[in-house]
């Protein structure tokens, strides 16, 4: 028996469909299998991977709010339905990096496993079409996308993801090297963490695993053509598993 009723289609990205339901202060978002990098230009159909993001989203949404953390997460429904509070999502992606990886090294003299101690935090114009460009202060001032207390809120909210997330997983032999979250309001006003955490959105490496390629459980394998994406992504769940109880269902 389900609480809601499926409504219309939202929006479609290019991992999750969002769907309005008959509540207007509940959303339900499909994952999808899809797998997309390079701003779309590469694609492929990976079964089983919209559910376990589904699952290991929700995990982490649950352990960032037993932490404190405010999200948009409310629970999830069959394997890859989560059911969120409406948000207007600030078009802004949020990287905080804890390790060199990915752009950093392609666009600064770095090498990929340099530490960043602080985390370095970069802020990116979420839009495809311009291709998520780094935002400078003084281009985020010209956008007004959001105040200048409302950001230092969402840098702080990001910094205590971060330290969120790299406590539980170095709990349990993941090492953090990035990740990206997606921040917005909720209808009262709240700021909150929405869209997904998981190793899409993530780069985790298997601390038990010295070999570059061989450690990497996140997208890279995607992007890299490394494969066993799924068998990777399923290994993050099984130790988020472990740390974290199972999904609340949402009814
Ligand atoms: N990321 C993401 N969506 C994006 C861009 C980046 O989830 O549109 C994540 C990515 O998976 C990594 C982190 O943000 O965990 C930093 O990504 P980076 O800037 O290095 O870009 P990439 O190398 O993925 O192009």
């Amino acid at each position: 028996m389900t609480a809601y009723t499926l409504g219309s289609l939202l929006y479609e990205g290019k991992a999750k469909r969002v769907f309005a339901t008959d509540q207007p202060d509940l959303v339900a978002v499909e994952y999808k299998d899809d797998a997309t990098a390079f701003n779309a230009l590469k694609k492929a159909q990976l079964a089983g991977k919209g559910e376990l993001n589904c699952r290991i989203s929700a995990l982490l949404f649950e352990h960032l709010a037993s932490r404190g953390v405010p999200t948009h997460y409310l629970g999830v429904q069959g394997s890859q339905w989560m059911l969120v509070r409406p948000v207007r999502v600030i078009p802004i992606e949020v990287v905080i990096r804890n390790v060199a990886a990915g752009s950093l090294c392609k666009q600064m003299p770095i090498q990929p496993g340099t530490p960043l101690e602080p985390p370095l935090l970069d802020l990116y114009y979420k839009d495809d079409a311009y291709g998520d460009p780094l935002l400078t202060e003084a281009r985020l001032d010209v956008l007004g996308l959001v105040t200048l207390d409302q950001r230092r809120e969402l840098e702080e909210l990001a910094r205590r993801v971060n330290g969120e997330l790299l406590t539980l997983f170095d709990g349990i032999g993941l090492q953090l090297v990035d990740f990206k979250i997606e921040l917005g309001f909720t209808a009262g006003g709240e700021l909150v963490v929405a869209d997904e955490i998981s190793p899409d959105t993530c780069r985790l490496w298997d601390r038990a695993v010295t070999d570059a390629s061989d450690r990497i459980l996140d997208k890279d394998r995607f992007r890299q053509d490394l494969g066993g994406v799924v068998e990777a992504y399923g290994e993050v769940l099984k130790r988020v598993q472990g740390a974290c109880p199972e999904p609340r269902i949402y009814r």
